[in-house]
């Protein structure tokens, strides 16, 4: 399998040429040894859903790798992470989102965030509606965060054939990404949205098209994976 990455890799880069869209390699499950031969190949964004491997790899891995934290956070497990992850993908809740604001105060950074937007019609995905999400905005404790900077929304389409289905849910996520810009005029304080992480696997292609700017995509480059 291995071999294949760098195959692999040049396929979707060669699908994100001329767009605007990077590719996070998703590199949960597997061994730190897969990683640096990804890397070897040029990629230098990886995600993983687990605090405590994210924390493991970061500590075994090059110094120039961009790690991002894309599955579900506990807000007791942020402060293995503040001090170095680039950009987390899966903020949910304010509660979570304040102490990602302390631990980032502690560590002297700004950390980056998108909020994750539940887009799918399936109830067993994390993630805020629209109008949580402009509520959590508005709310003054919010606006009095220091250490975060909410740069984007993140969305997982329903797991499903109907690939029209998905396209919409996509398509949804961007219609609502644009309208908080220019509701919120973008660039104030604490939020500068300019990303919309969307597409996995089986539908980064039609994430593309709808507007992501970051894709994350695991098996199609690493093969799937064996818990
Ligand atoms: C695992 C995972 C991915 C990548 O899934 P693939 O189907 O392997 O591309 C993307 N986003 C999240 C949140 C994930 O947990």
């Amino acid at each position: 399998m291995p071999m294949e990455i760098k195959q692999n890799l040049q396929t979707i880069n060669d699908k994100l040429k001329n767009t605007a869209c990077k590719l996070v390699a998703v590199s949960k499950t597997y061994p730190a040894d897969i990683i640096a031969e990804a890397y070897e190949y040029g990629q230098r964004i990886f995600g993983e859903n687990k605090v405590q491997e994210l924390a493991e790899k970061y500590g075994t891995l090059p110094k120039d790798i961009e790690w991002h934290l894309i599955g579900h956070l506990q807000s007791n497990k942020v402060r293995y992470i503040a001090p170095f992850v680039s950009l987390i993908h899966s903020v949910d809740s304010l509660k979570l989102l304040k102490e990602i604001d302390k631990e980032g105060k502690k560590n002297s950074r700004i950390i980056h965030c998108l909020f994750q937007i539940y887009i799918a019609s399936e109830d067993t995905k994390f993630g805020l509606s629209f109008e949580e999400t402009r509520a959590l905005l508005g709310s003054a404790e919010f606006k009095s965060m220091n250490n975060i900077k909410i740069t984007g929304l993140m969305g997982m389409a329903t797991n499903t054939v109907d690939r029209d289905q998905v396209r919409a849910e996509f398509r949804s996520l961007k219609v609502f990404f644009e309208s908080l810009k220019a509701d919120l005029n973008a660039k104030e304080g604490n939020v500068d949205l300019r990303d919309i992480s969307m597409g996995m696997s089986s539908d980064y292609d039609i994430a593309i098209e709808e507007g992501s700017t970051l894709v994350r995509v695991g098996s199609a480059i690493f093969g799937s994976r064996h818990y």
